[in-house]
């Protein structure tokens, strides 16, 4: 095992963006970069002798040494920190040409072949499901940061607590809607899309799921809405009684969230279900007529082997779902996970490229295309999160999320609205508080760092 590796960067001081592309080759643990003193040591893996401005030519050299020391070659090249479905498209516009735009990712962002059909093919039906947002159009997402337990690799905005608690939530989350509703009307701006998701919201009772609903209904145009979801997501908080609400309120789309459907995996990874319990859901949610049912699986959960995964996508495809997205473990710093094993996502890194490799099989066996994916720091080995769909069920929220060129307004402890400059294409971002004891408590100032910030 490689370990203890020096590498020194010369002359080029955000190294913050440098260690994201060296984390695909090596664990942080198994390797320091040391400051740039002018001298040349012979311990030292050093970067950058002749002292270049230019980050992707220094990318360049890092990912041509440490491939040639690990014999590790990462398929998505030097391309960290960005979108690559997004770069596609740019590179796409900018040069009109494929076979210009192949070459560049292959011969300059040292992508694999794969990775460069994959996003340049995930570009291409995104345009033709969905084309680009109208200048005047906003995605809406309201987060309900409740779950009944919290996942070991869970890093987001998600408390266990009693219905006394959730209660509070709801008056300083109605406040946001009204004031956000409001916004929207004076600014000519129409809601393409709106997002419940969380943490998990059928968390809420049916009257609080209602309460919001109807609440966002008064505030937004609906009949300009393209698609409205909610995130069912744990199997155990879904009722007959919370989908009938959903279903009058014209939810068409909902998540059931498995990830694995081995007792074994539930357990460990802090679950408080069964499969028994996911299989409920669905026949639930079937039988009442959901069009879109999307369904989440991760790729790398603790002590899964690949017949485990297997497994659980055909039997999430046999359950009737029509839109799923296989995530890679990612162990973010939040996260137990992370406190238990420092490494684990790169221990299980082969296994989880074959579980990758099959699933897309499957899938694609079964009907399914991807048409959207993204990356984070943190994942098993250097690997992506992707969504299939089945006929028409891609999610239009996920693909304008990632194509980052509308404006998202993010409601609730723990939104990030994403405000969106056509003029700059930039994107200037308005966070909420992620403490939802805070968020009821400073909900006038949410209201106006948006009212600063969002309309003007
Ligand atoms: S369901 Fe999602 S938000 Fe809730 S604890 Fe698990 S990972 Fe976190």
């Amino acid at each position: 095992m490689l370990e203890n590796i020096k590498i020194k960067i010369h002359g080029f001081s955000n190294t913050a963006i440098l260690k994201d592309l060296i984390d695909e080759f090596i664990s942080p643990d198994q390797y320091e970069i040391w400051e740039d003193d002018g001298f040349l040591y012979d311990d030292c893996i050093h970067i950058n002798k002749k002292i270049s401005k230019d980050k992707d030519e220094i990318k360049r050299e890092i990912f041509t040494k440490l491939e040639s020391i690990t014999g590790v070659r990462p398929g998505w090249g030097i391309l960290t920190g960005v979108r690559p479905v997004k770069l596609a498209g740019e590179l796409l516009q900018k040069f009109g040409d494929e076979k210009l735009v192949r070459s560049v990712f292959i011969d300059e962002y040292y992508l694999s072949e794969e990775k460069t059909d994959l996003i340049i093919d995930t570009y291409k039906r995104q345009n033709s499901m969905c084309g680009k947002p109208a200048e005047n159009s906003a995605g809406v997402y309201i987060g309900i940061p409740f779950c009944p337990t919290r996942c070991i690799y869970c890093s987001f905005a998600s408390n266990q607590v009693g219905d006394d608690e959730i209660q509070k939530y709801i008056p300083a989350l109605l406040c946001e809607i009204e004031y956000v509703g409001k916004g929207i009307k004076e600014n000519g701006l129409e809601v393409e899309s709106l997002y419940i998701g969380g943490g998990t919201p059928t968390t809420l009772t049916p009257n609080q799921l209602r309460e919001i609903i109807s609440a966002a209904k008064k505030s937004f145009n609906f009949s300009k809405i393209k698609e409205f979801t909610v995130e069912a997501g744990r199997p155990d908080t879904i009722t007959e009684e919370k989908l009938d609400v959903l279903l009058e309120e014209g939810v068409r789309r909902i998540s059931i969230n498995p990830q694995s459907m081995k007792q074994k995996t539930l357990d460990l990874i802090g679950r408080a279900h069964s499969p028994q319990d996911i299989r409920n859901a669905f026949g639930m949610a079937n039988s009442k007529g959901f069009e879109i049912i999307n369904a989440d699986l991760i790729a790398g959960l603790p002590e899964e082997d690949m017949s485990d995964f297997i497994k659980t996508l055909n039997e999430v495809i046999e359950m009737g779902a029509n839109n799923i997205t296989i995530h890679t473990l990612a162990v973010k710093r939040a996260s137990k996970l992370k406190n238990i094993d420092n490494n684990y996502h790169y221990t299980v890194a082969e296994t989880v490229s074959e579980m990758l490799e099959a699933g897309r099989k499957i899938l694609l066996r079964e009907g399914f295309v991807p048409y959207y994916l993204y990356r984070q720091k943190h994942m098993a080995g250097s690997f992506e999160n992707t969504g299939y769909c089945k006929g028409r069920t891609q999610g239009l929220y996920n693909i304008r999320i990632m194509d980052e060129h509308q404006s998202i307004i993010a409601l609730g402890a723990g939104g990030i609205t994403k405000r969106y400059y056509p003029e700059t294409d930039k994107l200037v971002r308005i966070p909420n508080v992620t403490n939802y004891k805070e968020y009821i408590n400073r909900i006038d100032e949410m209201c106006a760092r948006k009212e600063k910030n969002l309309w003007r």
